[in-house]
C-alpha cells in the first residue's frame, strides 16, 4: 500500500480532516453519552478494582454522569456543541465503562433511545468497548445501524503483551483481543483501536510492534494513541506515589510518534495522538502545557521531521 496522506496539513491522517471529508465540511461533534454500564473488569465478573490505570471519572464528563436519561443527554450535548463550536451533526458517542456489557435486547433498548433524539441531525454511533464484551451476536445489533449510520467501535488493545496485560490487571488476554477483531473482517463496523503507551517494562521497540500488528487488520480504521497518565482513584496512582517510576515526557513521547507514525497503514485514522485527564486529577507527568498547546507541539515536532505516515508501511 502506497504513502498517501489525505490530509495535505499534517503529515498524517488525522481525525478532524477526516470528518470534513466525509461529511462534506460540516461541523461533525461527538456527543458522550452515559448509560449507566458498568464493567466487568469492576463489578467481579471478571474482576475488582479494574484496570489499574482506570478511574472512570478521568475521562468522563461530569455533566453527563448527572443527566437523567439517554434522550437528554443527547439533546442538550447538540445543544452545547451547537452554541460553543456551530456544530451541523453528531455522533451519539457511548463512551463511559464497558458499552456492551449487557444483553442484546438492553444494548438495542439504550442505543435505540439515544439515536432517536434527534434522527435528522445524528449520523453515527460510537460505541466504546473491551475485547471480551464483544460477540457476534452484539456486533449483529450494532451492524443493523449501519444501513442509516456510519457505526464504530472502539476496542482497546492497551498492549500487546499478556505480561503487560496481567501486570495493570486487564482481566483480558491479546489472543481475546484478537479473537475480537476477527468478528469484525467484512463488517460494516469500523473498528477503532486504543493502545496505550509507556507502560513500565516495555521499551520503544516493544511499542513499536503495537503498529505492525495492527497494521495487519483491514477493517481496523481508527486508532487512538495515548502515553501512559497517572491519575487520582487508581490503582497506579497509590503505587506510583509510593514508588514513582519513569513516564514519558512531552519530548521523549512526540519522538515516540515520530517513529510509529510512519510504520502506520496509510489509511488508518488517526483519532487522537494522546490522552490526557483534567488537571485536578492527573498526578503524572505533568507537561505543563493545556491540550491545545501539546497538540500544537507534536503536530509542529511532526512537521519539522517531516513525517508522513505509512512512509516505511512497505517496509514492514
Ligand atoms: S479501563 Fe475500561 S475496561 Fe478497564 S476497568 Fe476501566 S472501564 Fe473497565
Amino acid at each position: 500500500m502506497k504513502a498517501i496522506v489525505s490530509n495535505e496539513r499534517k503529515g498524517y491522517n488525522n481525525y478532524g480532516t477526516f470528518l470534513k471529508d466525509k461529511y462534506n465540511g460540516q461541523k461533525v461533534y461527538k456527543i458522550i453519552v452515559d448509560a449507566g454500564f458498568s464493567c466487568p473488569n469492576r463489578d467481579g465478573s471478571k474482576g475488582f478494582g479494574g484496570c489499574t490505570y482506570c478511574n472512570t471519572d478521568s475521562f468522563t464528563p461530569e455533566l453527563s454522569r448527572k443527566l437523567p436519561s439517554l434522550t437528554q443527554q443527547v439533546l442538550q450535548g447538540i445543544e452545547r456543541a451547537q452554541k460553543s463550536y456551530k456544530a451541523e451533526r453528531f455522533i451519539v458517542y457511548f463512551q463511559p465503562n464497558t458499552n456492551t456489557y449487557g444483553s442484546v435486547a438492553y444494548l438495542k433498548k439504550c442505543y435505540d433511545e439515544a439515536l432517536a433524539a434527534a434522527p435528522d441531525l445524528i449520523v453515527g454511533l460510537s460505541v466504546g468497548t473491551r475485547p471480551d464484551c464483544l460477540d457476534p451476536e452484539t456486533i449483529a445489533l450494532l451492524e443493523s445501524y449501519c444501513d442509516r449510520l456510519n457505526v464504530d467501535v472502539e476496542m482497546g488493545m492497551e498492549s500487546m503483551y499478556d505480561a503487560t496485560l496481567q501486570q495493570i490487571n486487564r482481566g483480558c488476554s491479546h489472543q481475546e483481543f484478537l479473537q475480537a477483531v476477527e468478528w469484525f473482517a467484512d463488517s460494516p463496523i469500523d473498528l477503532c483501536i486504543h493502545t496505550v503507551f509507556g507502560f513500565p517494562g516495555e521499551t520503544v521497540e516493544m511499542m513499536l510492534q503495537y503498529i505492525h500488528e495492527m497494521n495487519q487488520f483491514p477493517q481496523i480504521k481508527f486508532v487512538k494513541f495515548h502515553h501512559l497518565h497517572i491519575v487520582e482513584g487508581s490503582i497506579l496512582g497509590v503505587h506510583y506515589k509510593r514508588n514513582p517510576f519513569p513516564l514519558f515526557t512531552l519530548e521523549e513521547y512526540t519522538d515516540l510518534l515520530c517513529q510509529l507514525i510512519p510504520l502506520l497503514r496509510p489509511d488508518i485514522v488517526i483519532q487522537r495522538l494522546f490522552g490526557i485527564s483534567d488537571w485536578d486529577l492527573l498526578i503524572a507527568p505533568h507537561w505543563g502545557l493545556k491540550k491545545t498547546l501539546i497538540q500544537n507541539f507534536m503536530d509542529k515536532e511532526i512537521s519539522r521531521r517531516a513525517i508522513v505516515q505509512g512512509a516505511l508501511y512497505s517496509l514492514v
